[in-house]
């Protein structure tokens, strides 16, 4: 057996250390041209995590 990972796996929230449950996407927000700001809320003590990850939908149109 062997753990692969599939090409198009979606991220999982992350989940609130206080209340130990799972965050949920609240906006994406661009910061470049293939990374984004991904706010995760979560739903019992309404906290933002923010983190930046490599936008993987977006389309590379800044080319020059
Ligand atoms: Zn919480």
């Amino acid at each position: 057996m062997s753990a692969t990972r599939d090409p198009a796996s979606i991220v999982d929230p992350p989940a609130c250390y206080a209340c130990s449950v799972r965050r949920s996407l609240r906006d994406v927000s661009p910061i470049a041209p293939d990374y984004e700001i991904r706010s995760f809320e979560c739903p019992k003590c309404g906290t933002l995590l923010r983190l930046v990850a490599k936008c993987e939908t977006c389309s590379s149109d800044a080319a020059g």
